[in-house]
């Protein structure tokens, strides 16, 4: 009697993270694409490192160096060159990251660096030169961030950042999570992820235990630049977190050459829904030094947006948002 062979079993998160694709050679070869770009993305890679999880990869379409998702992650020679205007730390949140950990810019509200890196290394990330080495805290220095958070009283909602917080182990943000949760005038727990998006297997029980396992009221902001990432297994991954009563919501950048157009940001808009999601900002690119080349300027961005409000109803309608340095929260542009 033959033994059944088990179908090929599920690979975790965690192995889905270590067995990212890394190596710009690779990420070429997998898509069918030319070795001519190597050069480039091997030099672009050298300071920001190629990271693509290939639950991701998979969704791209081979030989398209124009596709969507591909150019969210491609390291091209165009970050090499030096921009006027555009900084290492457009926000200047090195300014407010007064404890190892934690940026206190938004009243009300503070953001932890629960974890030091991401899944997924997006090109334009405004953190791309972000000291994440001063921000590893250990549980000495984090009983010093709790401390902060239970003097101030004006905090009423902590967001879990990062790097991407999901990129820690569940009993870690458990932990975090029991910690904040015994601060009375705490309310609210955000979590802003983007590794459901790329691994959708990251939403475990345990994940879903300390979510909304707290007395906290839980959000978690996805960040979702085009309709072509979100795939059956990204919805499973939205299904669980809603039907564990957490508010989903979306953040996305407004990109050249990946969403600038108001019928792929329509698209996307209408396929969050149809997820459970709601467009929640749209930013516009932070000012990083290495990503120029996805700038839109405010006055293209502000008329794609009207685009968009003239055919969605309001709530399908994502916040413009700019985050200014030194401002004490987003400025809405209109
Ligand atoms: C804007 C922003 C926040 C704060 O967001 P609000 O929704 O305005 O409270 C937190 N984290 C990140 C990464 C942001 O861009
Ligand atoms: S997931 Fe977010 S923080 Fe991480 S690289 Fe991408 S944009 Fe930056």
């Amino acid at each position: 009697m033959s033994q059944l062979l088990p179908t090929h079993p599920e690979k975790t998160w965690q192995e889905e993270l270590i067995d990212a694709v890394r190596d710009p050679a690779l990420l070429l070869q997998q898509l069918d694409l030319p070795v001519t770009l190597l050069e480039h993305a091997r030099l672009a890679s050298r300071d920001f490192s190629l990271k693509v999880p290939r639950p991701f990869l998979q969704r791209m379409r081979k030989g398209d160096i124009n596709d969507p998702l591909l150019r969210q992650v491609l390291p091209l020679a165009a970050e090499l060159e030096e921009t006027e205007g555009y900084s290492t730390d457009p926000l200047q949140e090195q300014a407010y990251n007064a404890h190892s950990g934690m940026v206190h810019k938004y009243r009300g509200r503070v953001l932890l660096i629960v974890a030091p890196n991401c899944a997924v290394n997006c090109r334009y990330c405004f953190r791309r030169h972000f000291p994440y080495q001063d921000n590893n805290p250990g549980r000495q220095q984090w009983q010093q961030v709790f401390a902060q958070l239970r003097a101030d009283q004006s905090i009423s909602e902590v967001i879990f950042s990062g790097g991407d917080p999901l990129a820690s182990p569940d009993r870690h943000l458990q932990w975090l999570v029991d910690s904040i949760a015994a601060i009375p005038h705490i309310r609210r727990l955000r979590v802003h992820t983007r590794l459901p998006v790329v691994i959708p297997q990251r939403i475990t029980t345990d994940t879903l235990g300390w979510l909304a396992g707290s007395r906290l009221h839980c959000s978690v902001v996805l960040h979702i630049n085009h309709r072509q990432e979100l795939d059956a297994a990204v919805g499973g991954a939205i299904a669980q977190l809603r039907d564990a009563g957490i508010t989903v919501l979306n953040q996305s950048v407004l990109l050249k050459g990946v969403n600038d157009c108001a019928q792929t940001l329509a698209e996307l808009s209408e396929a969050l829904f149809e997820q459970g999601v709601l467009p929640y900002y749209l930013h516009l690119l932070d000012r990083v030094q290495g990503a120029a080349h996805f700038g839109v300027d405010e006055p293209r961005a502000i008329a794609l947006h009207r685009q968009l409000q003239a055919r969605l109803p309001g709530y399908l309608v994502p916040r413009l948002a700019r985050d200014d340095a030194g401002a004490s929260g987003k400025t809405l542009v209109s």
